[in-house]
């Protein structure tokens, strides 16, 4: 029995064959390194690059592993390139998960597990927002999840193969142990460049839009630290194991923190002032986006161990300055 990871090689799936490895799992990582690194993947991983759409590599894959559960982590996520080039987000978020889903079924895998996104949402205008809340995506990297999410409740239905989906919020921080974190130069995540500017990588930086209908004007977003979202990931893949039923679950915290707040974080964790500008609102850009996260807990008994903001911030920070390290 052995475990699939497309996007190993990448942020959240480096951290996912982390904890895997550490459980006792065998893994097999599938990743076209498009956007990934191959000293990303732990070394207990058996690595195999290439491109999740590959069915008959995949179908090679199971069959040869005796793979029982695809976890899928591999695709696009930039929201505005998905503005300007949505046939590439079709196509490596749809189309790709059409053709790895029908690797699974023809190969007999029983537990799928996808990543998936707050942004399938939309402005729902309801906060926190709950995973029954009505599904307008606002952009074709929402849609292009969203319709991947569409196909594994009608290929459940028709075949025995049970899934979970995972709807993250904004996936911050890095592995307590320094084993791993947020490696893509250009990341535009908020985190990633306030501890980069901090570290003095980035001249300076914005914040975007200081006039929202929130508390202090800026954005509001529900943080949740990788290692807690991959905990989540391993308490479904037990779930389903178990022959527990598909489920589509929020992975946030339930609260959320200004983007002054977050900044306010990075000031203390590394104790220099950033500087800052503030700078117009960035298009697309919600007021607040926060999970109502109880269904997680209460149905995988899902309990967050890094919580914190400043436990999320200082992992973050950690991790880029080992990254400037090893890159010098
Ligand atoms: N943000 C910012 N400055 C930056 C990067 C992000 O003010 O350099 C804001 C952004 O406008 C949003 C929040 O921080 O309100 C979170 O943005 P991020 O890109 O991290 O995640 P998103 O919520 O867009 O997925």
């Amino acid at each position: 029995m052995a475990v699939l990871v497309t996007g190993g090689a990448g942020y959240i799936g480096s951290h996912m064959v982390l904890a895997l490895c550490d459980a006792g799992e065998e893994v097999v990582v599938l990743d076209s390194l498009v956007t990934g690194f191959d000293w990303a993947v732990d070394g207990r991983a058996q690595f195999v690059a290439g491109d999740a759409g590959d069915m008959a590599l995949v179908g090679r894959l199971i069959a040869a592993h005796g793979i029982d559960a695809i976890l899928h982590f591999a695709g696009s996520i930039v929201v505005p390139e998905s503005v300007s080039d949505p046939l590439k987000y079709y196509a490596n978020n749809t189309a790709t998960s059409r053709n790895l889903i029908a690797a699974a079924v023809a190969g007999g895998v029983r537990h799928f597990i996808f990543s998936s996104t707050a942004a399938v949402y939309g402005m729902t205008g309801l906060e926190p927002v709950e995973e029954d809340a009505p599904l307008n995506p606002m952009s074709p990297y929402g849609r292009s999840k969203l319709m991947t999410e569409m196909m594994l409740a009608d290929v459940a239905a028709a075949h025995p193969l049970r899934y979970g989906v995972l709807r993250y919020f904004n996936v911050a921080g890095a592995d307590p142990g320094r084993r791993a974190g947020q490696s893509t130069p250009m990341a535009t995540h908020l985190i990633k460049v306030g501890v980069q500017t901090a570290l003095g990588q980035r001249a300076g930086m914005e914040i975007f839009g200081t006039d929202y209908p929130t508390p202090d004007g800026t954005c509001v977003r529900d943080y949740i630290h990788v290692s807690d979202l991959v905990a989540a990931h391993g308490l479904l893949l037990e779930h389903l194991r178990a022959g527990g039923e598909s489920v589509t679950l929020n992975c946030g915290y339930g609260r959320g923190y200004s983007v002054r707040e977050v900044l306010a974080g990075v000031e203390d964790v590394a104790g220099v002032a950033l500087p800052v500008v503030e700078a117009p609102r960035r298009a697309g850009d919600p007021p607040s986006i926060v999970a109502r996260a109880d269904r997680v807990r209460e149905l995988l008994g899902w309990r967050p161990a890094h919580a914190d903001l400043k436990t999320i911030v200082r992992s973050a920070y950690e991790w880029e300055r080992h990254l400037a390290t090893r890159n010098r």
